[in-house]
């Protein structure tokens, strides 16, 4: 088995998800007490989260960087960016380490496929939601991508960071995502991405006519698929 590299924070919540799933998954793949060996960097997120607000994604970039190395410093194989939004800066993480970045917009693009899926609705932070990093990185894989209209998009933003973020899971919450899926399968889409990390705490196959992609397992379901592969 590899060494994992989480690149986590952002929120913890996420995070512990990821790693709660990445050693669910080691004890059903591999048995016994068999457990995920991974090595996490967590990051204070509310300066991270005031980045982003400022638009200096540069510096966040930097700044995840240099968690990433200490990552690969610690024995980390593979990494994994716990967080869609930060993908915005996955080229700058990439490039300050020599270990592969999973990247989870290629693995979310593989799981529409596999669904057989070609346009996705979007539900993410309004950064992912509304800059082109994201959309334009699935679409390279021959997918189409549909966005909440602005008051959906000004919803679930709110709902990530005032409540999912910080633990808080609202049924009233939950009803008024639901209200949001529905309008994107008005619109035509097969698929919905979970494309926050923290969206499929709230949010799962029951709330949606049509299938969920939910970014987090997918995400840590694939890391792990590397970190088992044979082939080193
Ligand atoms: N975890 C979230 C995501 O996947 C939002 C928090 C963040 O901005 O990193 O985008």
């Amino acid at each position: 088995m590899k060494r994992i590299g989480l690149l986590g924070g952002m929120s913890w919540e996420s995070t512990a998800l990821y790693y709660r799933l990445l050693n669910e998954e080691v004890a059903t793949r591999l048995g016994g007490l068999h457990s995920a060996d991974c090595v996490l960097a967590s990051v204070d997120f509310a300066p991270v989260a005031r980045l982003q607000s400022d638009g200096r994604w540069e510096e966040a970039g930097e700044l995840l960087a240099a968690r990433a190395r200490e990552l690969e410093g610690a024995g980390a194989e593979l990494l994994v960016l716990c967080t869609n939004t930060m993908h915005k800066v996955a080229e700058q993480v990439e490039d300050a380490v020599d270990v592969p970045l999973v990247h989870i917009v290629d693995v979310t693009a593989d799981a529409a496929h596999r669904a057989g899926a070609k346009r996705l609705g979007l539900l993410a932070t309004a950064f992912t939601m509304e800059q082109p990093f994201y959309a334009d990185r699935v679409r390279s894989h021959g997918l189409e991508v549909v966005v909440p209209d602005a008051p959906g998009r000004e919803l679930v933003h709110r709902i990530i960071y005032d409540e999912l973020c910080r633990g808080i899971v609202e049924e009233s919450s939950r009803e008024r995502v639901r209200g949001v899926i529905r309008e994107l399968v008005d619109r035509g889409v097969d698929a919905v991405v979970l494309g926050c990390t923290e969206i499929e705490l709230l949010i799962g196959d029951a709330d949606s006519p049509v299938p969920v992609l939910p970014t987090t397992r997918l995400h840590a379901l694939a890391a792990l698929d590397l970190a088992l592969a044979a082939d080193g």
